[in-house]
């Protein structure tokens, strides 16, 4: 069923070493979900059975920093949440990723107050923005990819002169076109 199916018998597979690092890095992806609002409810939507992220093996939510290595911002921020959210990033295991899921982790979406944090890309490295209010679970799933494809290429985030982690920046693009409504609209009509 597996590798050695298409291997003859007794056959030798030669790789290198650093191929082997990445794939079983990039096959065994352990997220760390920081979910505060809806957002999350699709992050949980995207690890059930419908959707199903243990097919890119990254199904394995860990609530212990230390054995995690992708973050997950799915949902708005507050101001007093961000110390946790910065300390927990701190604590995860290099090498680390980071996905910004949904409006509000990216940008504050709606909530243009004094009391949330408007975009955590201000305060930790996002590498991959995922769109939408909430995203889709197709929509996370590519993020994920992208995070698989990073580490695929070999591309270990890189830090620059201050010694900072540098963020990849990667938007994923809306998966769905706006169509228009199924019926006409009603409301405040006589
Ligand atoms: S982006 Fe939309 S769905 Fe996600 S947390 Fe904000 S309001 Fe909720």
């Amino acid at each position: 069923m597996g590798l050695e199916t298409a291997l003859p018998i007794d056959g030798v597979l030669t790789t290198q070493l650093q191929k082997v690092i990445n794939w079983s890095r990039r096959s065994a992806i352990w997220p760390m979900p920081f979910a505060t609002a809806c957002c999350g409810i699709e992050l949980m939507a995207t690890a059930a059975s419908r959707y199903d992220l243990s097919r890119f093996g990254a199904e394995v939510m860990r609530f212990s920093p230390r054995q995690a290595d992708l973050m997950i911002v799915a949902g708005r921020v507050a101001v007093k949440m961000l110390p946790v959210l910065q300390r927990i990033y701190q604590q995860m295991t290099e090498p680390k990723w980071c996905i910004s899921m949904g409006a509000c982790a990216s940008t504050g979406g709606v909530f243009d107050t004094y009391a949330v944090v408007q975009g955590v890309d201000q305060f930790i490295p996002v590498d991959v923005y995922v769109p939408g209010c909430p995203p889709r679970p197709e929509q996370l799933i590519e993020g994920v990819m992208a995070i698989q494809r990073i580490i695929d290429e070999d591309r270990i985030p890189p830090k620059g002169p201050d010694g900072k982690r540098m963020p990849l920046q990667i938007a994923i693009p809306p998966t769905h076109r706006v169509r228009p409504q199924p019926m006409p609209l009603t409301v405040g009509q006589s």
